[in-house]
C-alpha cells in the first residue's frame, strides 16, 4: 500500500494559541507544534493529564477551531480552513464522540431525531432507507428497538454514551475522534463501552483518534500512542513502546498513576470482558 493511502490524518505542525484568557490576560498556548498521523484502520491514543491540549487538538484536526498555524491532511488533502460544502463533506467523514454524553445529545430530541440528524445534513442514504438505518445502528450500538422513540434524559449514563457513538456512525465516517469517551462514566460501564468501540472498529475499519488521560485504557486500544505535556507531544510510538519503556519522565509518572482496574482488565480474556 501506498503511504498516502495508509495515512488517513496527518496534522502537521499544529498550534492553537487563544488570545488572552491565561494568567494576567496572557495567551493560552494550548497546542504547540503538534505534529502526528493516524493510519488507516488504526487508533491513535493522546494522552496527558488534563489541561495539556488533547481536545484542542481534536478540534484543530475536525477543523472546529481555527488553526494558529499548521496544516491539517485527510486522505492525501490539505484542509486545513476549509469552508462551505468542503467543510460539510469533511464533517461526513470525521466525527466526534464527547466525554459527557448528556451534555452533547439534545434533550428536546428522540433517539430517532438524533440520529435522523447527521443522515439529513450529509445527505446519507435515501430518505425512504433511514428508518432503517436508524434501527440497525441502535441495534448495532446494544440499545433495544423501543429507544428510538425515548429522549436522553430516559437513559443511564453508559447508555447515552450508546447513543452518541449511534450518531457518530449513522454516516459512515472514517475517522471517528474520541474525546475521552470513558471517562464520565461508571467505572463498571467503561469496559463495555471501550468494547463496544473496539468491536465497531474491527467490524468497519474506520479510525480512531482516541484521547484519554487514563495511558492504561488506551494500551489495550490503540496502535501508537502519543503523550501530550503542556500542549507539546513529548513522546510517540507503538502502545507497548510508550507503555512497557516509556523514554520521557512525564509518561512515566501517567503510567505510576494508572488505576489498577485496568491492569485487570487487561488480563481477562477479550471474549470474557
Ligand atoms: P485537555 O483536553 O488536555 O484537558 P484542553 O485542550 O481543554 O486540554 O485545554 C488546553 C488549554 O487551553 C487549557 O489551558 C485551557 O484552559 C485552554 N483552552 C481550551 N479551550 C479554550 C478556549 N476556547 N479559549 C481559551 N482557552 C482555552
Ligand atoms: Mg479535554
Amino acid at each position: 500500500m501506498d503511504s498516502k493511502a495508509q495515512c488517513l490524518l496527518e496534522a502537521r505542525d499544529v498550534s492553537k494559541v487563544f488570545p488572552g484568557r491565561g494568567r494576567n490576560g496572557s495567551e493560552v498556548r494550548a497546542v504547540h507544534q503538534v505534529s502526528l498521523s493516524v493510519r488507516r484502520g488504526e487508533s491513535l491514543g493522546l494522552v496527558g493529564e488534563s489541561g495539556s491540549g488533547k481536545s484542542t487538538f481534536g478540534r484543530c484536526v475536525l477543523q472546529l477551531h481555527p488553526l494558529t498555524s499548521g496544516q491539517i491532511w485527510f486522505d492525501g488533502e490539505n484542509v486545513t480552513g476549509v469552508r462551505g460544502r468542503k467543510l460539510r463533506s469533511l464533517r461526513g467523514r470525521m466525527q466526534m464522540i464527547f466525554q459527557d454524553p448528556h451534555a452533547s445529545l439534545n434533550p428536546r430530541m428522540c433517539v430517532g431525531e438524533i440520529l435522523e440528524e447527521p443522515l439529513r445534513i450529509h445527505h446519507s442514504k435515501e430518505r425512504k432507507e433511514w428508518s432503517k438505518r436508524i434501527a440497525k445502528l441502535v441495534d448495532r450500538v446494544g440499545l433495544p428497538a423501543s429507544s428510538i422513540e425515548r429522549y436522553p434524559h430516559e437513559f443511564s449514563g453508559g447508555q447515552r454514551q450508546r447513543i452518541g457513538i449511534a450518531r457518530a456512525l449513522a454516516v459512515e465516517p472514517e475517522l471517528i475522534v474520541c474525546d475521552e469517551p470513558i471517562s464520565a462514566l461508571d467505572v463498571s460501564i467503561q469496559a463495555q463501552i471501550l468494547n463496544l468501540l473496539k468491536d465497531l472498529q474491527a467490524e468497519m475499519g474506520f479510525s480512531y483518534l482516541f484521547i484519554a488521560h487514563d495511558l492504561a485504557a488506551v494500551r489495550h486500544f490503540c496502535d501508537q500512542v502519543a503523550v501530550m505535556n503542556k500542549g507539546e507531544v513529548v513522546e510517540v510510538g507503538t502502545a507497548e513502546q510508550v507503555c512497557l519503556a516509556p523514554a520521557h519522565a512525564y509518561t512515566q509518572r501517567l503510567l505510576d498513576a494508572v488505576p489498577t482496574r485496568w491492569l485487570d482488565w487487561a488480563e481477562t480474556r477479550p471474549e470474557d470482558r
